[in-house]
């Protein structure tokens, strides 16, 4: 049983479609999470059973569910497109956790909807486990983040360009799927009873303290800024982070080729179809920006005065850089050490990241060890290190917090791969070993807190869509 409380059906007609899920030919659990479950307020033991079984792969509606597929557009790699929408998720419904929060649950992989365009509605094995894998990881890590319930095969096969591949579900925990997309669509329309409606879902749900657009504004900003500083704080590269992909509660939403870099280096893109690098690693502040700004856009209609708007609202956008500085400079003097960092602190992050970048550190490893007696081992330029090791220690870092903000274990590439490899054998015990490594983020493992060799290193990942 799933305590569903529906919200977003309420909605006007127009931004969604009502959709039922595709049954699936034969439906199997890989993994399910009973703590999330139980936040949900959902029974962990029904979480396993046959019922659940059937309505977490879409052969059957789960009592109070109102499936629906929602309508969005978006801005994708800079190229407006007004026809997104959940083109293989469908929205069962919305429950009330037991810490208050309300959240959607969503079937992604579950066939087709009006939104599909000409895709098939279906998600592979391999972005199912990746999806699973890198947003459990993310929350342990403190990153905002949808969540995964479940993951099932669908004993049906689903082609893609390397051939016939294994089907699956996730089902998809968030505190919304509201993105900046689904008040572009709106605003494009000119359906200002909608986005008006939707900017007073969002106020309720998300921004109770807000109380127009222009506090809705400054706050969806300020969690974006803190949002992807969390990202680079761990080497985190989103990868598409196209506007229908940014999630107005602020949370990380749509794991496709993201991807944890390696060896630090600030131009890294892992991303096949990104080619021009425009969501690599140190471009994702500034992205932040552009996207928040188109958001600021869709806001304009639900605004008396236009001209006064816009200048309000640019004067907003333009503090955002600022903000994310001050987020930056918190995160990363939290990774060495430093608590309470001033303006002089950021050259010092800075110089190492410059000593990492020049010698190719594994930006995971370097952190992870620079307190501990071999340090030095991790830099290639060994004396530079040193003369930064001594200027450091005379700012008495603090052990304890480097330890509570600098993972020992994050979702490799490698291991993710070998993992869906293994998976798509049939073996899932590779998956269920890497997950519960990644959900214990801050605790050594030989097998999973090594840096990737050479020949272990990935170097493109795929959407897989
Ligand atoms: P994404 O790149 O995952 O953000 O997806 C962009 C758009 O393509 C969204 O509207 C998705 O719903 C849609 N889409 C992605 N994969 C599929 C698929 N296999 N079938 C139908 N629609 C899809
Ligand atoms: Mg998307």
């Amino acid at each position: 049983m799933i305590p569903f409380d529906n919200s977003y059906a309420r909605l006007p007609a127009q931004m969604f479609t009502r959709q039922t899920a595709t049954p699936v030919r034969d439906p199997a659990f890989i993994v399910t999470n009973a703590p999330l479950a139980a936040t949900l307020g959902i029974d962990p033991a029904w979480l396993t059973s046959d019922a659940a079984l059937a309505g977490l792969s879409g052969n059957s509606v789960i009592a109070g569910s109102d499936p629906l597929a929602a309508a969005y557009a978006g801005h994708q790699f800079g190229n407006w497109n007004p026809g997104l929408g959940d083109g293989r998720a469908v929205l069962l419904g919305e429950v009330v956790g037991t810490d208050g929060i309300r959240r959607d649950i969503q079937l992604k992989g579950a066939g087709r909807t009006p939104y599909s365009r000409s895709g098939d509605g279906r998600a592979a094995l391999g972005p199912v486990l990746r999806e699973y894998l890198v947003s459990e990881a993310m929350y342990a890590l403190g990153v905002p983040t949808t969540r995964a319930l479940a993951a099932v095969t669908t004993g049906d096969t689903v082609l893609r360009e390397e051939g016939p591949l294994a089907g699956a579900i996730i089902t998809r925990i968030a505190q919304s799927h509201i993105r900046v997309g689904t008040f572009q669509l709106m605003a494009a329309r000119e359906d200002t009873a909608a986005l008006s409606a939707l900017f007073e879902q969002v106020l309720e749900r998300h921004y109770p303290d807000a109380d127009s657009p222009a506090a809705l504004l400054k706050a969806v900003t300020k969690r974006q800024a803190e949002l992807v500083a969390k990202w680079m704080s761990l080497g985190f590269i989103h990868g598409v982070m196209n506007t229908d992909n940014v999630s107005i509660a602020g949370e990380t939403i749509d794991y496709g080729p993201c991807a944890f870099m390696d060896v630090y280096h600030p131009e890294t893109v892992f991303s096949a179809i990104d080619q021009h690098g425009r969501y690599a690693y140190q471009n994702q502040p500034r992205i932040a920006v552009w996207n928040m700004a188109q958001f600021a856009t869709s806001l304009i209609p639900l605004m008396p005065d236009q001209d006064k708007a816009v200048e309000e609202f640019t004067a907003i956008i333009n503090a955002l850089p600022t903000h994310y500085d001050a987020e930056w400079l918190r995160v990363f003097a939290a990774k060495i050490g430093i608590a309470d960092p001033v303006e002089d602190d950021r050259a010092l992050i800075e110089d190492l990241l410059r000593i990492m970048q020049d010698g190719g550190s594994d930006f995971t490893v370097a952190f992870a060890y620079l307190n501990d007696k071999d340090a030095k081992d991790h830099f290639t330029d060994q004396a530079a290190f040193a003369t930064w090791q001594a200027a450091w220690r005379a700012r008495n870092p603090d052990a304890a917090l480097m330890a509570q903000v600098n993972p020992q274990i994050i979702p490799r590439n490698h291991q993710v791969e070998a993992a869906i490899k293994a998976g798509q054998d049939g073996d899932f015990a590779p998956f269920h070993r890497l997950l519960a490594a990644v959900t214990t983020p801050y605790v050594a493992d030989a097998e999973f807190s090594a840096a990737p060799t050479l020949d272990q290193t990935v170097r493109r990942t795929f959407c897989g869509t």
